[in-house]
């Protein structure tokens, strides 16, 4: 049986209508930037549970999560309407390892993701690890619409702190957006768009990249990766790519 604690909500933010952060104390375990806890909420007396990625670095309290609101979905509906004070479960123990742990210094450090993924990336970076290993670090955040780009002021923040080492690129689909670029983020790769905004390519011998958000853009993303020579890194066989699925 999974070991929970017990947490309480300490703060909420609502980015739009269904974007949604919460923060909240639990006495959970250490863990590494990139891994995600298990919250569990009591709903008409069943205890339903879903992975959420922390954002907040391993050195902070509270702890904070960035999630969707799922219309209809099972959990997050009862996860969004959460107010400050409420119980939630924690895993006792974060779990995961799409972490910079075994990853091989390189060059530069792609950060991708779609939507809600890119919470994981703002712990990351929010400890010395990338900027250690790194000379670069780009950050791509793929979203629908302008209102999704969240967390500017803690992304704007690494940017002060890291100056020309640190590149953030917006990628909106839905509507035009001139600071940053339009289109999914695999056709602004296949394109060259994407590189050449960040001012620096990808390639197996100088690159590490990391794909974090919706299945449909990690999986055409790795086509891409595999065919520019990148393999998959594993555990204990190091390569140039790491993917966390959310859905
Ligand atoms: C390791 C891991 C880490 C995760 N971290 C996060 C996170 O940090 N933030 C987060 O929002 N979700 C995250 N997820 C997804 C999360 O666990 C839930 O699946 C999600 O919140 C939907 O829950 P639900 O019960 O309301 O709906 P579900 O019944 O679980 O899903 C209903 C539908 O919603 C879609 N969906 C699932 N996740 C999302 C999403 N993030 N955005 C849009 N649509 C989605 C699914 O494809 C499905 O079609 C993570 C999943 C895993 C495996």
């Amino acid at each position: 049986m999974r070991d929970w604690v017990k947490g309480t909500v300490v703060g909420r933010h609502v980015w739009t209508d269904g974007l949604f952060s919460i923060q909240f104390d639990a006495p959970v375990a250490d863990f590494r930037a990139g891994q995600y806890v298990k919250i569990a909420l009591d709903i008409d007396g069943e205890r339903v549970s879903r992975a959420y990625s922390l954002v907040s670095p391993p050195q902070d309290r509270p702890l904070e999560v960035l999630f969707n609101e799922v219309p209809g979905g099972p959990f997050t509906p009862y996860l969004s309407g959460l107010k400050l004070g409420d119980p939630v479960w924690v895993s006792a123990q974060p779990g995961g390892i799409f972490t910079l742990e075994f990853v091989l210094p390189a060059d530069s450090l792609w950060l991708l993701a779609t939507g809600t993924g890119v919470g994981v990336y703002l712990s990351m970076l929010r400890t010395p690890d990338p900027w250690e290993r790194f000379r670069r670090v780009v950050l791509v955040h793929g979203v629908r619409n302008v209102a999704d780009l969240v967390y500017g002021e803690t992304i704007a923040a690494i940017a002060a702190r890291y100056g020309e080492r640190f590149v953030m690129v917006p990628a909106v689909t839905r509507e035009p957006y001139a600071p940053g670029l339009n289109g999914r983020i695999t056709d602004l790769l296949n394109s060259g768009a994407l590189e050449e905004r960040a001012g620096t390519g990808i390639a197996a011998a100088s690159s590490h990249v990391m794909l974090c958000g919706n299945s449909a853009m990690i999986k055409d993303a790795k086509v891409i990766l595999e065919g520019r020579g990148l393999v998959r890194h594993r555990r204990h066989v190091p390569g140039q790519y790491s993917a966390e699925h959310y859905h």
